[in-house]
C-alpha cells in the first residue's frame, strides 16, 4: 500500500507518529513522515489507517493497491 502525506497542510500535531510509530516518523522540525518513503508493508495496514484517523488535518492518504 501507498501511503502519503500532504505537506501543505501538515501542521505538525504529531499524532500519526505517536498512534502509528511503525509507519511514521518525524522530521527535524516534527511535521510528519512517511517511514520507507511511502510504501508501506501490508501487515501494518491497520497502523497505516490508525495513523491516518488520527491526523486532525485530515493530511495522511493511504492508497490500499501500492501500484496506484
Ligand atoms: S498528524 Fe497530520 S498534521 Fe500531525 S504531523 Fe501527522 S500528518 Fe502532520
Amino acid at each position: 500500500m501507498k501511503v502519503t502525506i500532504d505537506h501543505s497542510v501538515c501542521t505538525g500535531h504529531g499524532m500519526c507518529y505517536a498512534n502509528a510509530p511503525e509507519v511514521f516518523v518525524d522530521d527535524e522540525q516534527g511535521y510528519g513522515q512517511v517511514a520507507g518513503g511511502g510504501v508501506v508493508a501490508d501487515r501494518l495496514a491497520e497502523s497505516a489507517r490508525r495513523g491516518a484517523r488520527s491526523c486532525p488535518e485530515r493530511a495522511i492518504s493511504v492508497v490500499e493497491r501500492s501500484d496506484q
